[in-house]
């Protein structure tokens, strides 16, 4: 059997040369997860190992999980599936168009078999009555929660705190900042690293206070042990999960142009359009360093 062995510690942690930064006394640089492999893209493979290593255990060989037509976590599982040699199926929301768009065409292109999921069926796919008529369907089915979202996921997360390296004065205040969608990759960094370090997450979508909740409960059922300060920080989602607006497209653009370091708008270009943003309104003081998780994820059309 083939493993993939992909290492947080073989991304590189590259520094952001930007005058911006400088104005402002901060310290920027990117832990490039959205180098390690072309599919299994950023913080995706750290969700997902565990819970490929559980199925596999279990003698299961067929993984199913649920994403929309732009899920990073489908084409993920198609990737690390089809080198794990699993059978993998999709459930997606809404229609599967054809021509499918380059991600559905990447996960079928690596065995994935799709399958539309109404959009009211797809609201309930977190209900027991929900799983319990997928397992039937599929009853030689391991299934992942949509977005690899378990507490595997956060386990395998805590992998990436120890590919940070500081390179400030120990005095400077240091903050770990990421995109959030789950919570699962924020859980496995908080409970990796220590109160040293603060761990920002900035929200790709609406629902803060169950997204807090979440990671709570998650935290709570880890060992005890040293923990990073956390926050989630709201307010920056451009009106909701992969929505847009003209200021959000500018930064990225801009960011872009004179970083050379690549952002999409759903996930990563939030989370620096809000470093940005709370860089300037002092929010993030000067003297900080900051490391960026740059979680990968591919760009969708604009709409
Ligand atoms: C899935 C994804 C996230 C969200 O990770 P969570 O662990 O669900 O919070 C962030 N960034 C990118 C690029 C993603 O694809």
């Amino acid at each position: 059997m083939r493993q993939i062995t992909l290492s947080a510690t073989s991304a590189p942690l590259q520094p952001v040369h930007d005058a911006v930064l400088d104005a402002h006394g901060v310290r920027l640089s990117v832990l490039r997860l959205d180098l390690l492999h072309p599919f299994i893209s950023g913080n995706k493979w750290f969700k997902l190992r565990p819970v490929l290593e559980k199925a596999r255990a279990q003698g299961q060989r067929t993984l199913l999980s649920f994403g929309g037509a732009w899920s990073n976590h489908l084409l993920a599982l198609a990737a690390a599936g089809q080198q794990d040699a699993f059978t993998t199926i999709g459930l997606v929301r809404g229609e599967v168009l054809r021509p499918l768009n380059p991600v559905l065409e990447t996960a079928e292109a690596c065995g994935m078999q799709l399958l539309p999921v109404s959009r009211t069926d797809y609201r309930a796919r977190h209900t027991q009555a929900f799983l319990q008529a997928v397992q039937e369907r599929w009853p030689q089915a391991f299934i992942i929660p949509e977005g690899g979202a378990s507490l595997e996921g956060v386990l395998g997360c805590q992998e990436i705190a120890g590919a940070l390296r500081w390179t400030g004065p120990a005095t400077s205040p240091r903050r770990v900042t990421l995109a959030t969608a789950t919570g699962t990759t924020l859980a496995g960094l908080v409970s990796a690293l220590d109160e040293s370090v603060r761990v920002e997450a900035t929200l790709v979508l609406k629902g803060e206070d169950r997204l807090s909740d979440q990671v709570r409960q998650w935290l709570a059922l880890l060992p005890a042990g040293p923990r990073a300060r956390w926050q989630i920080v709201p307010g920056w989602h451009a009106g909701g999960y992969a929505r847009r607006c003209p200021e959000l497209d500018a930064f990225i653009t801009g960011f872009v142009g004179r970083t050379g370091i690549p952002l999409e708008p759903v996930y990563t270009g939030k989370m620096m359009w809000s470093v940005y943003g709370r860089m300037a309104s002092g929010e993030i003081p000067s003297g900080s360093e900051v490391i960026a998780i740059h979680t990968g994820g591919i760009s969708p059309p604009s709409t």
